[in-house]
């Protein structure tokens, strides 16, 4: 019948054997009788259980709910407690690890099962999505396969990841986010004629089984098929949203030996996907693998990187050409990285995006700097204004602000020291959430600027609209000006827009004399670049701060 095997763990011998004989009588096998909940932990690792039966009230260093969390959380084996009596505080200990299911005795036959029963579907479900939840799929998938095996059709192994979610639930929320995982799982399930199996696998991951195949391209063409199932708009609360996913398929046979393989290898194409910018599909190839390894070895090199302190911040001088004295630094993150040497921000900044890691080493420069501007300003060094880089992904964890006034009171520094650069990119991305921090920053006092103005969109229209401090005019505009006609015509008109509205405008990226001459006679107001000093480690910038410069201009 149902084949389940049960661990039974109660100190009573004589209620031990009583279920034992129940559940075998209901068609369940039992993998193990124990009295304490040491040796529960001991067996469930040893048999790995399909469900442990577990006395609330056992004798030993370990109680019944103790050993049940562990149970639960170490081999995700659904836990079914049984109790005589528990008082108030226990239940509520018992309410608080989610169990599968509460059975009081003396119980009927009845009754136990029909509680096994609900926790052993409820432990197989997704409870968002209700479709099939990983452990489930691995049953499955491996009787599909085990079916299959002696037929010559192949079996194509799809995982499919929703492109950009996090994005969906920092601009609309949670709810939503959820809402559109349901309406993805639904739309999945409801293209029955290809498909054997859907399943959540994670987050906004699924795995989807496909019916056999007789060549590679039918599997594409579904693939297809289903990419634009999932792409098509879909309204949610009055929202209508659009969402993409990438996939990664593999097929039985091939590309791996059993369901564990396969499903890790369509994980790979998958990646390879949301690598090629997602809404597409990836087969398996040991080239994806050998590429994907690649990749999985540097980002885990990245996420190590903060553990290992790997990561430094320069600092380049900003100057004011009134005063032609360093009056802010930019503080900009190197990667000194064990075997490749220093590695650009240009290069790993993107990749910690993607992995989400941004939000850790963006907090990480900013507190640095922070914390190194307040240690100049006790030594007494001439005052300093410092800038730190936000990138956009940051924005889509909500304590943002948050964690940035906490990390201002941590290093003491007062926030009109505090200057923040955000790219055009971010506001266009999310206008709520800017204008909000934007809104908020500075009521503290904290000074934002835009970088790289002038190479987004309708950059003309953002000082109206949003309250900033700064523009700094990208370096692009700036090479050649003295000789670039374009490039000067949009200099000038920034130039004069951004003062007709109060703004400061800092010129970035100055190499050269001639550069550096037409921003004096242009009235610009603050200028960086390699002609005055490149990014420099923070001693070599101390030594400048102390010497005090001063820039003839
Ligand atoms: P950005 O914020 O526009 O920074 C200016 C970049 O121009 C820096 O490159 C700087 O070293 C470089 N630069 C300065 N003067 C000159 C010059 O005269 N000529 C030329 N050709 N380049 C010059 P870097 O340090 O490689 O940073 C590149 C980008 O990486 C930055 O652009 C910024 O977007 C990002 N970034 C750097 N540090 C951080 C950080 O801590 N957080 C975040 N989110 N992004 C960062
Ligand atoms: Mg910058
Ligand atoms: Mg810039």
């Amino acid at each position: 019948m149902s084949n389940k095997k049960i661990l039974i763990v109660e100190d009573e011998s004589i209620i031990a054997e009583d279920i034992s004989d129940s559940l075998i009588s209901l068609g369940y096998s039992i993998t193990d009788i124990v009295y304490s909940g040491e040796e529960a932990i001991l067996s469930a690792a040893t048999f790995r259980p399909d469900l442990v039966l577990m006395d609330v009230n056992l004798q030993g260093e370990i109680d019944g709910i103790t050993a049940a969390e562990r149970i639960r959380s170490r081999f995700q084996v659904p836990v079914v407690y049984l109790t005589a009596y528990a008082d108030e505080k226990t239940l509520r200990r018992v309410n608080a690890t989610q169990p599968f299911g509460y059975i009081v005795k003396p119980f009927e036959e009845k009754n136990l099962h029909t509680t096994i029963q609900l926790a052993l579907h409820r432990n197989h479900y997704d409870s968002l999505t209700n479709l099939p939840n990983r452990s489930l799929l691995r049953e499955q998938l491996s009787q599909v396969l085990d079916k299959q095996k002696a037929l010559p059709a192949m079996i194509p192994v799809v995982t499919l990841s929703l492109d950009r979610i996090n994005r969906i639930n920092s601009t609309f929320g949670h709810d939503i986010g959820d809402s559109v995982l349901c309406k993805v799982a639904e739309r999945l399930s409801n293209c029955t004629e290809k498909i054997n199996l859907v399943a959540r696998l994670e987050a906004a991951e699924f795995a989807i089984v496909l019916e056999p195949v007789a060549e590679k391209q039918d599997a594409a063409k579904i693939a297809q098929n289903i990419l634009d199932i999932v792409a098509q708009p879909m309204i949610v609360k009055g929202s209508e949203l659009y969402v993409t996913a990438s996939i990664g398929i593999c097929l039985s046979r091939g590309d791996g030996n059993d369901g564990e393989e396969l499903l890790k290898n369509a994980y790979i194409a998958m990646y390879n996907s949301q690598q090629e910018g997602g809404n597409k599909y990836k087969f398996y190839t040991a080239k994806v693998a050998n590429s994907s390894i690649n990749q999985f070895t540097q980002e885990t090199c990245l996420r190590n990187a903060l553990k290992r302190s790997e990561f430094e911040v320069y600092y380049e001088p900003q100057i004011e050409i009134k005063t032609g004295k360093i009056i802010g630094a930019e503080a900009l993150v190197r990667w000194n990285h064990p075997k490749r040497g220093r590695v650009s921000p240009g290069e790993f900044i993107p990749m910690a995006e993607e992995m989400g890691l941004i939000s850790p080493l963006g907090e990480w420069v900013l507190e640095t700097a922070c914390r190194q501007t307040k240690a100049w300003q006790i030594e007494g060094l001439p005052p300093l204004r410092i800038s730190v880089n936000l990138s956009a992904r940051q924005f889509d964890k909500k304590n943002l602000t948050e964690r940035v006034s906490q990390i201002l009171r941590e290093t003491n520094l007062d926030p009109k020291c505090l200057e923040l650069e955000l790219t055009e990119g971010l506001i266009l991305q999310d206008e709520m959430a800017a204008t909000q921090a934007f809104t908020i920053w500075r009521e503290m006092g904290i000074r934002i600027a835009i970088d790289d103005f002038g190479t987004g969109y309708s950059s003309l229209s953002y000082p109206k609209r949003f309250a900033f401090d700064a523009i700094k005019i990208d370096k692009s505009f700036i090479r050649d000006i003295a000789n670039d006609r374009q490039n000067a015509a949009i200099t000038v008109a920034i130039i004069q827009m951004a003062h007709s509205m109060n703004l400061t405008v800092i010129a970035e990226g100055v190499e050269n004399e001639q550069e550096l001459a037409f921003l004096c006679s242009h009235d610009c107001d603050e200028i960086q670049g390699h002609f005055f000093s490149q990014a420099l480690p923070r001693a070599e910038f101390e030594a400048l701060l102390k010497s005090d410069k001063c820039w003839e201009l």
